[in-house]
């Protein structure tokens, strides 16, 4: 999944951008607000993280002008601590949730978590489940009949994008644009070596290949 930090406080970016990739999220971060803006909008992410005390445009407005654009993705909203104005002034203005400062990751982690699962339409259950599959994605390993399998942070990130977007077609491109932030580079010979990693670990069927469209997860054999 990636997502995109808009926060001109640097240490505290820092500290989530770093916190959020070992989360396995592909992350994008910026600091002035009219960048943010246009960015949210030209980018395929799959939720945004908005402080509202922002350079160049306040975070109400940012969010404000997605909205307007019939931008659908989450949105999680930073706010002062102990100001019930902005919290409301933020939920108005479309926020998902919101979360106050100073606030412990774990808690952003959790509610990124329910927020993700909920706009894909799952239910917010303590593992994500998908194909008889359950993701610990605190733990970041599958279990599947009581059995653990370790995964690593790239078979991860790849298996809950798929466990997100069960019975769905997604081409390698895609995958790519959600799997990787905007710095990395994209290469699809090391998606395909994922996905038969996965393949060796969860069992062939899992994943179907599509020739010519990319791949499907979980879906039932015919
Ligand atoms: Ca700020």
């Amino acid at each position: 999944m990636r997502l995109l930090l808009v926060e001109d406080n640097v240490p505290l970016a820092d500290e989530l951008l770093a916190g959020l990739q070992r989360q396995g999220y592909a992350v994008d971060w910026l600091a002035d607000g009219r960048d943010a803006a246009y960015q949210g909008r030209s980018e395929p992410y799959d939720l945004i993280i908005l402080d509202l005390g922002l350079p160049g445009l306040p975070g109400l407005e940012v969010l404000a002008q997605w909205r307007a654009a019939a931008l659908a993705i989450p949105v999680l909203i930073l706010t002062a601590r102990d100001s019930w104005a902005e919290r409301i002034e933020g939920l108005k203005a479309g926020a998902d949730d919101y979360l106050s400062k100073p606030f412990h990751p774990e808690e952003l982690y959790l509610r990124i978590q329910a927020l993700l699962r909920r706009s894909h339409g799952q239910a917010n259950q303590p593992t994500l489940q998908a194909a008889g599959l359950h993701l610990d994605e605190g733990r970041q390993c599958v279990l599947r009949e009581g059995a653990e399998i370790q995964l690593t942070a790239a078979e991860f990130r790849l298996l809950r994008y798929f466990m997100l977007h069960p019975e769905q077609i997604l081409s390698k491109s895609h995958l790519a644009e959600h799997l990787y932030d905007g710095e990395t580079e994209r290469d699809s010979n090391v998606l395909e070596v994922h996905v038969n990693h996965l393949r060796r670990k969860l069992g062939r069927s899992v994943i179907e290949t599509r020739r010519g469209q990319g791949y499907r997860f979980g879906a039932t054999p015919a």
